[in-house]
């Protein structure tokens, strides 16, 4: 059965009843949910269900738990606990059923395929979601946030995504919009009514307020957070033998890396990702960089150099058991200007580097450490939280545009106000203002998913994961 459902923005959508296995399929766990979603949820759960309490689930008070079994024809499937929601307050706003079964991936899709064969289709990935967004629960940039929590790497990115799908970013847009949209309008009010409003206070008005909106944007842009959500691109570099693979592995809490004592056998590169006190790093591990006629030695060295390029932070290790030598001089004279912490490592062995000769090369944090012994890690941790938890980013309620959809979207809105103030500058007629201003309302609607295409929409959803 299909029914007409209300768009929030106004148009008419059909809407037929859905099903998908919402919990993860790849291996066996203790439960796994079935959930459906749909004018027809109800009516499909009562042919397959039947509880240890008489009576019909559609005659059931909404948001209530049942234990039972589920039936095809006379065969049991599974001994279930059901979970009966009806709309309006679920999670698409929408009748939704969700069987809690046994976690078995057999199980699980024996379940599904009865639905479905009940009169259910399978959802498309994201299509709960989607379903919450066009039924008017969630605006766009809570329905993202919905799969950045899902795929959060950091404490950081979660909490920032939780902010988000409670609708601290909408609220911000939606202020945003308004504060800018009233000024739209005052314009042509005042471009109506010259008797009243003086064209010659529109300019300056509209610049101090768009310095406002400017700082507002830039509030929820920081590059600081896209390296918290992604991971900050960390590259080890060192002479050969000065501990990276062993402060590597000490950062791994496992033994990843070979490490030996003969120079020059980590010929490759690896990557791994670390989580240090919150902050997600994503590791290149790189052989030595020195001096080779090796070929496959020279590959890595080459590799290191690239690698260095996108490097947001540099770790060098120094073998402070050794004089510094010309290769600690080449790799200082590749990293100078970068964003570099130095660990001194072999702590535990005498002191042999010359760290002031360290300091006069580079302007970098040094942190005497022990692979070894596993000793100066929380200073590391606390440098490098110094550094990327700095500035506007810290775990407080403030919360950044990680997406980059939405971040592009907010970048082309402060470009279109950035437009408008040069108008201003350059005494540009008033009528002028309101299309870059308009441009910026619209700009910022498309973060929260006013006036984004059907396209748009289905290619966002589609990048969610199964029973979402
Ligand atoms: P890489 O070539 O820079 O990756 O260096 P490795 O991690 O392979 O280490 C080279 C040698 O130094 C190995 O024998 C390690 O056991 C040793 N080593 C690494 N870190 C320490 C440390 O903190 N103290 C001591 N005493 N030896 C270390």
């Amino acid at each position: 059965m299909y029914i007409l459902c209300r768009h929030l923005r106004g148009e008419y959508i059909l809407s037929d009843t859905i099903a998908a296995v919402s919990t993860a399929m790849t291996s066996s766990s203790g439960i796994g949910i079935v959930r459906m979603s749909g004018p027809d949820a109800v009516r499909i759960a009562d042919l397959v269900f039947r509880g240890k309490r008489p009576g019909k689930l559609s005659d059931m008070p909404s948001h209530t738990i049942h234990y039972g079994y589920i039936f095809d024809g006379d065969d049991i499937i599974d001994e279930v606990l059901l979970m009966l929601m009806k709309a309006p307050n679920t999670y698409t706003r929408e009748d939704v059923v969700e069987i809690d079964c046994h976690g078995g991936p057999l199980v699980l899709q024996s379940v599904l395929d009865l639905l479905i064969r009940r009169g259910a289709r399978p959802a498309d990935p994201g299509e709960f979601t989607k379903r919450a967004f066009l039924n008017g629960r969630i605006d766009l940039s809570q329905a993202e946030a919905v799969m950045d929590i899902i795929q959060s790497k950091s404490t950081f990115a979660l909490k920032n995504s939780v902010g988000m799908l409670r609708g601290s970013i909408k609220d911000k847009i939606i202020e945003l919009r308004k504060s800018i949209m009233h000024d739209i309008a005052w314009i042509e009010a005042s471009l109506d009514d010259p008797e009243h409003i003086d064209s010659a206070d529109i300019g300056p008005l509209i610049a101090e307020h768009i310095q406002g909106w400017m700082s507002e944007i830039d509030g929820l842009i920081s590059e600081n957070a896209r390296v918290l959500k992604e991971g900050v691109k960390t590259v080890i570099l060192g002479k050969p033998n000065a501990g990276k693979s062993s402060i590597m592995n000490v950062l791994l809490g496992q033994d990843r890396a070979i490490v030996t004592d003969i120079a020059g056998t980590t010929r490759d590169t690896l990557e791994e990702e670390v989580n240090l006190a919150g902050i997600p790093l994503i590791i290149v591990d790189t052989a030595g960089i020195h001096r080779t006629d090796d070929l496959v030695e020279k590959i890595g060295v080459d590799r290191a150099r690239d690698s260095l390029k996108d490097a947001d932070l540099i770790i060098y290790v120094v073998d402070r058991s050794t004089r510094l030598d010309q290769n600690d001089y080449d790799i200082m004279d590749m990293i100078r200007g970068r964003n570099v912490i130095v660990l001194m490592n072999k702590s535990d062995l005498e002191c042999r580097a010359d760290a002031a000769q360290i300091a006069d090369k580079l302007d970098a944090p040094l942190v005497e450490v022990s692979a070894k012994e596993e000793t100066g890690i929380d200073q590391l941790a606390a440098l490098v939280k110094k550094m990327f938890l700095s500035g506007n980013i810290s775990y407080n309620d403030q919360v950044f545009l990680t997406n980059a959809r939405q971040k592009a979207a907010a970048d082309r809105a402060r470009d279109s106000l950035r437009l408008v103030a040069r108008s201003i500058e350059d005494g540009m007629p008033e009528d002028l203002f309101t299309v870059d201003l308009m441009d910026a309302y619209e700009e910022l609607g498309h973060i929260i998913g006013q006036s984004v295409g059907e396209d748009m929409i289905d290619a966002i959803f589609s990048q969610f994961c199964m029973g979402k």
